[in-house]
């Protein structure tokens, strides 16, 4: 498909007239063609009110059709080929290897919440049979399902061009949810958003859904992306990417007439809990596993490992003296764009020249465009509680090591955390007393616990919780990524005293859906 840089209102191409946005190729710096000038408010609007004129009906498509749907986009998303993965290398800079794995990922999901659907347990449906001889006053007929909130505004993110771009996780479970999806692309890597966007819009008109399920709009954030949340038929917001983006989103979303849920993840630095008899035990090989986490895409990841927290002494010496090897011979790597390598040198900048954090090693160094230079600094504990900025994040291969004299210390580091996507604890046998009494402060701070593993790779299955306290997310209640995702975009409505001709079918006296509801307090087998 040749790229054309217009918007996908529905099923029609249209071309914006607003500022061009273009790619630039990160490893070059060399701007890519075609432009995309940017979406009109009347875009917008037009994208709204199709997507809600689609939502009626879209809403009530049987489990098997959405299920279907879903599966059309997954095939579509493949029949696209290496012109996919050619134009994603180009626009991110990321490995073709990589790509392919996300775009294996990106339909992993979709077929995954496809099955999520068929199985129907979404729905919660509840039902409380009558008591007309309830003394001393009889119980009406009560029934509970759940119903999608409405269209909902998918912003792409950068570091993940296909599994959290346009149909990434968040469309995939508002599609789930019966939502219709507006995208604003991610100017970072129109072409591909282009492409998917096609591939999206050709599984609707395959499905024969109304064309308002999907549409794509280019432009900036701060114009096309808040007249988009602004827009009244919007119900909900979904994004990943700054903190600034994800609060300027909220405050749109709160400020609106009728505000709506916004579920922005956006900033966590995942600390690392290395406890002494591990440390003693395996340091080496800890500190093998941590630099490979910590480079991994370079360090382009929101489970990046940003924070290493630890008992002082000659163990945690060696597990920094050995991470400072393996982080000398570590390449640097190519970022996303520009904008994402300058603020990960100003951070790592920062870092430098703060009186609070010693430099303990630095990567190779790269004179291409946009190379990300690993980094590792330490700090003690007392100057981490007085200095807030040592715990902003600093979005790349770029770590800190806060050095604790004792247990209390540790827990004082804990309880002085932000919220998180994920918090870890290495342990042996020897440790499990200390572990158990840090648990309740990290279960108030992370979305996710691990032990013995490392925070980046994250399963897209039904227990995982990708999400957390603020800032990892603004609603802590959700997760952005595995089926539970879907509950973000539902809320319940209650059938009172409904004739069985009304009701919806997932509802209905004989269970036609042979659903496992909640009947009269006990769960059906
Ligand atoms: P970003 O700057 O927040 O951009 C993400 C999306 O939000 C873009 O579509 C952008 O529009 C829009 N946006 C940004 N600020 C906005 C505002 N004030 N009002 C309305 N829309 C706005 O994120 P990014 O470009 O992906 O990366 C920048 C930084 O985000 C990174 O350096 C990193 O710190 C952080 N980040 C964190 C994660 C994470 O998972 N923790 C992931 C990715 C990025 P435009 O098209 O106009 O830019």
């Amino acid at each position: 498909m040749t790229l054309t840089g217009t918007l996908l209102i529905g099923q029609q191409s249209v071309a914006g007239i607003r500022e061009a946005i273009r790619a630039i190729d990160p490893a070059t710096n060399q701007m890519l063609e075609p432009a995309y000038p940017g979406g009109t408010f009347e875009q917008v609007e037009q994208a709204c009110a199709l997507a809600w004129t689609a939502f009626d009906s879209f809403r009530e498509t049987s489990l098997e059709a959405r299920a279907s749907f879903l599966e059309c986009i997954a095939t579509q998303i493949e029949a696209l080929g290496d012109a996919l993965i050619d134009r994603a290398v180009l626009e991110s800079g990321l490995p073709r290897a990589r790509l392919l794995g996300e775009r294996g990922r990106t339909c992993g999901q979709l077929r995954t919440f496809a099955r999520t659907v068929r199985a129907g347990e979404w729905l919660d449906v509840r039902v409380d049979n009558a008591q007309p001889e309830r003394q001393p006053l009889p119980r009406a007929d009560l029934r509970q399902r759940q119903v999608p909130l409405g269209p909902v505004a998918v912003f792409g993110a950068s570091n993940f061009p296909l599994a959290f771009s346009v149909a990434g996780g968040d469309t995939a479970s508002a599609l789930a949810a019966g939502c219709p999806v507006v995208v604003k692309a991610h100017s970072a890597h129109p072409g591909t958003s282009e492409l998917v966007g096609h591939a999206v819009a050709r599984a609707v008109k395959q499905c024969n859904l109304p064309e308002g399920v999907f549409s794509l709009l280019y432009g900036s954030g701060r114009e096309v992306g808040i007249a988009l949340v602004c827009d009244e038929r919007i119900k909900a917001v979904g994004f990943t990417g700054s903190r600034s983006g994800g609060i300027a989103l909220c405050q749109a979303a709160q400020a609106r007439s009728e505000p709506i849920p916004v579920y922005a993840e956006m900033s966590s630095i995942n600390p690392v809990f290395l406890f002494p008899a591990a440390l003693e035990a395996r340091g080496e090989a800890l500190a093998q596993g941590f630099v490979a986490s910590l480079n991994q895409g370079a360090g382009q990841f929101c489970t990046n490992p940003g924070l290493v927290i630890a008992r002082q002494g000659a163990d945690l010496d060696r597990f920094i003296a050995s991470a400072a090897q393996h982080i000398w011979q570590s390449p640097a790597q190519t970022m996303l764009t520009p904008g994402i390598f300058s603020a990960y040198r100003s951070g790592v900048e920062a870092l430098g020249n703060n009186p609070n954090a010693d430099i303990a090693a630095a990567g190779k160094a790269d004179d291409g465009p946009n190379q990300c230079q690993t980094h590792l600094f330490v700090t003690r504990a007392q100057d981490f509680l007085g200095d807030p900025s040592l715990q902003a994040e600093v979005f790349g291969s770029a770590s800190l090591v806060v050095t604790c004299a004792d247990d209390a210390e540790i827990r004082q580091v804990a309880e002085h955390l932000e919220g998180q996507l994920t918090a870890t604890l290495h342990l042996d046998d020897a440790d499990l007393d200390d572990a158990r009494a840090l648990l309740p402060v990290l279960e108030r701070k992370a979305g996710r616990l691990l032990v013995n593993g490392w925070p980046t790779g994250v399963e897209v299955c039904d227990a995982m919780v990708h999400g957390g306290p603020f800032p990892a997310t603004s609603d802590p209640r959700g997760t952005s990524v595995g089926t539970a995702a879907i509950q973000r975009f539902l809320r319940p409505v209650c059938y009172q005293d409904f004739p069985d001709s009304l009701l919806p079918v997932a509802l209905q006296h004989g269970n036609p859906l042979h659903l496992r509801r909640l009947l009269d307090g006990q769960r059906e087998a």
